[in-house]
């Protein structure tokens, strides 16, 4: 399996920036996770979209969805230009809720939608894929994702407060996505449905990750900064997301 960051800042994309998107990709397919502001633009620069077999979505908050609806227009030009198959929609796994959000994911021949919930599991060519609810957000549903293919497993924390119940779910995985918004200096008095670089760290080495990609950051973070803030983390590599960035498990 391999990661490459098409977008990791949030809220919003810094200059040439993207918040959210992550391609994986396997011998047999090629998998969007999440759909943030600036995703497609970084997502040509590996492959045409028309050859996408799946967009899956944590939640329908801006950061992660706010490409969804030009890859809609964009998949149904190519099906207009014969570069996808009409009767080929792109598959796109997201939340039920809210209702108004999950209408828009079926889209003429571009698009289909399938809800998912924490007794969902997919299967898209060779990965196998299940859900967790996390601790984010007022009251719409947010959905981790554990990726498992060819013996690996890897983790995409979505967006998560401290009172999510990863363990079993994201324990020893060999890579955990694991957002961490806020660096020391910034972190609020309260947990608002995020975690810092620190906590991120302290949270990947308690479950006993393999390894640790830090994301969801303020595009004006410095990179050796969140690096030295997730020291806690001490049972593999870790990483500090940026645009391009490839993890092959
Ligand atoms: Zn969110
Ligand atoms: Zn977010």
């Amino acid at each position: 399996m391999r990661v490459t960051v098409l977008g990791y800042q949030s809220p919003y994309p810094g200059p040439g920036g993207a918040t959210p998107g992550y391609l994986i990709e396997t011998e047999r397919v090629k998998i969007l996770l999440d759909c943030g502001s600036g995703v497609l633009a970084q997502l040509g620069k590996h492959l045409p979209i028309f050859e996408l077999d799946a967009m899956l979505l944590s939640h329908y908050h801006h950061d992660h969805v706010a490409d969804v609806g030009v890859m809609q227009y964009g998949l149904m030009v190519h099906q207009l230009f014969g570069q996808r198959p009409a009767d080929k929609p792109l598959p796109i796994y997201a939340p039920g809720l809210p209702v108004v959000n999950a209408q828009t994911l079926v889209y003429r021949e571009a698009t289909t939608f399938t809800p998912i919930t924490e007794e969902t599991s997919v299967t898209i060519g060779d990965v196998a894929i299940t859900f967790l609810r996390t601790d984010h957000g007022d009251g719409d549903p947010c959905y981790a994702m554990r990726l498992e293919a060819n013996g690996r497993v890897l983790v995409y924390g979505a967006d998560s407060g401290p009172g999510t119940a990863w363990k079993g779910f994201a324990s020893q995985a060999d890579l955990f996505i694991c957002e961490g918004t806020y660096l020391d200096y910034n972190l609020p008095a309260k947990p608002n449905g995020h975690l810092s670089v620190r906590q991120a760290a302290e949270l990947a080495q308690s479950l006993s990750c393999r390894s640790l990609l830090v994301t969801h950051l303020f595009y004006g973070y410095d990179e050796s900064q969140v690096i030295a803030e997730a020291n806690a983390f001490v049972a593999g590599p870790v990483y500090a997301a940026r645009i391009g960035l490839q993890i092959d498990l």
